[in-house]
């Protein structure tokens, strides 16, 4: 990528400092751009920090050491605790007028999807990511109760399950955990290494007789039971060792109908109808039988996908951003990323989208990180269309920017904050910790220690 030279450098606000919003700022600044982040939680890393299952400390900790490198830049302004969203702590309009040359929207996929079935506001019914966030301490989450009972019913069967599992299995020890499924197991969408922290609690024979359950309407599609049931267990291999005696099962083509309550509206179980598989172009799709029975279960956890925020007041439809359906013919990747108003039929000039926060759900975090990376190419080739900037612009633009938070009393918190909250956290030390990095719960608790400390650090000067 060429450099823009210093002296006509852009400044591009990024919100989001997720792996696609991070990615964006190693290229912008490595280009020499002035990159501003704004992310609404405290600490970088999105779902690197608060999604990644906590014992992946290789993983997580190379993702939090590269952003380290990247936020230190003296080109990277980063601002954590700033929420961009129409009741938030900046508007989108807010953000316009500061006249950035672009604005990237990295804020990946803070909603969930649900299936919008009777009873799933019950007591016990949670969403997979509320969970994820709650394990993996993002303020907000961590202190919340999240009672789960004995019997758990996880919905869905892909990554996301296999995390909640493995939590379930691992910290909450619990007795059993049933992801259940509405079409079959050869449609099962984890990945084969991620099922090797739960599969020394499977079930083997639970699963070898749900199998003999679904022959006939696997058969009935051409689907061979057994060839998908060794390939299924073949994946069993590396499987971690035993952490508790929770089983683990499957329950497959069960499509479910409503959530039973008791009469303090706590769950008591779920309802399933029997599906079948019926051929869907390359595919196979679920369709009810109408038979129905009851599954027991003292908590259900929707982990059926993700969609975007809607409040934070881009155009959106189904569950994501709309980006510009046709390209302009200008770049040949361009539309995949700009923001766009169906209502006017135009683009949003300047305002970008990338990661999860375009596509929602969308892979592993190298997906992420290369969408980021995809969408500052297609930036990039956009700014050198633009009129060069002075150096004052750009700073006149920041000024103005932390006059605004000021203005609005938001206290963010900035690279120097961060280095003082992380060796506060190092202080209190792995010891008093059973899950991983200690956090702090709060972002109240974080801002007070981060401010104490500063001030302690300044009072001998003073004196
Ligand atoms: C449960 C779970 C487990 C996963 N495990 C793995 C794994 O083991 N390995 C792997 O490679 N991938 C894993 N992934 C996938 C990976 O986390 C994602 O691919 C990746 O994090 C998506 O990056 P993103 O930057 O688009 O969004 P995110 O990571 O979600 O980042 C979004 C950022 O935007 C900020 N933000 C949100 N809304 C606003 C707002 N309104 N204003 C300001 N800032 C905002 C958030 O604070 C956050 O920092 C997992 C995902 C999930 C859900």
């Amino acid at each position: 990528m060429a450099s823009s030279g210093m002296g006509h450098a852009h400044l591009i606000i990024i919100v989001g400092a997720g792996p696609a919003g991070m990615a964006a700022a190693n290229l912008l600044s490595k280009a020499g751009h002035e990159v501003v982040i704004l992310n609404r939680d405290i600490k970088f890393g999105g779902l690197a920090e608060y999604g990644i299952f906590p014992s992946k400390l290789k993983l997580r900790g190379g993702l939090r050491k590269s952003y380290w490198e990247i936020i230190e830049r003296p080109n990277v302004h980063y601002l954590g605790n700033v929420s961009v969203g129409r009741t938030k702590d900046l508007t989108i309009e807010d953000l316009r007028s500061l006249e950035a040359s672009a604005l990237v929207f990295a804020t990946g996929a803070q909603g969930t999807k649900t299936i919008g079935v009777e009873g799933d506001s019950a007591t016990g019914v949670y969403h997979a990511k509320d969970v994820v966030y709650h394990f993996n301490r993002l303020p907000g989450f961590s202190e919340r109760p999240f009672e789960m009972g004995r019997q758990i019913a996880v919905i869905g069967v892909g990554d996301v399950m296999v995390d909640i599992a493995h939590w379930l299995i691992r910290y909450k020890q619990v007795e059993q955990v049933t992801a259940i499924a509405r079409r079959g197991p050869a449609e099962r969408k984890y990945n084969p290494k991620e099922i090797r922290a739960i599969c020394s609690n499977i079930d083997r024979a639970a699963l070898a007789q749900e199998f003999a359950r679904l022959r006939p309407r696997l058969e009935a599609v051409g689907q061979n039971p057994d060839e998908i049931l060794k390939g299924m267990t073949d994946e069993f291999t590396k499987c971690e060792p035993l952490t508790s005696p929770t089983k683990m099962g499957f329950r497959f083509l069960a499509s479910p109908r409503r959530v039973l309550t008791d009469a303090q509206n706590r769950v008591r179980g779920v309802q399933i109808e029997e599906t079948k598989l019926e051929p869907k172009g390359q595919d196979f799709a679920a369709v009810g039988l109408k038979e129905f029975s009851e599954f027991p279960c003292d908590s259900v956890v929707f982990a059926v996908g993700d969609r975007v925020d809607e409040t934070v007041g881009l155009p959106y439809k189904n569950g994501v951003f709309v980006t510009n359906p046709t390209s302009t013919g200008n770049d040949p990747d361009d539309a995949l990323f700009q923001a766009y108003d169906e209502a006017s039929g135009q683009v949003i000039e300047g305002v970008f989208l990338t990661g999860w926060a375009r596509k929602a759900s969308e892979g592993l975090v190298g997906i992420a990180k290369r969408d980021g990376e995809w969408c500052t190419e297609v930036l990039v080739r956009y700014l050198e269309s633009r009129p060069p900037r002075e150096r004052s612009t750009n700073e006149r633009v920041l000024r103005q920017l932390r006059t605004m938070l000021q203005a609005r009393a938001v206290q963010a918190i900035d690279v120097e904050s961060l280095r003082i909250l992380e060796a506060i956290e190092k202080e209190q030390g792995m010891a008093r910790d059973s899950i991983g990095e200690f956090k702090f719960p709060s972002n109240e608790l974080m801002l007070t220690l981060i401010q104490e400390r500063r001030e302690r650090e300044r009072a001998p000067a003073a004196r």
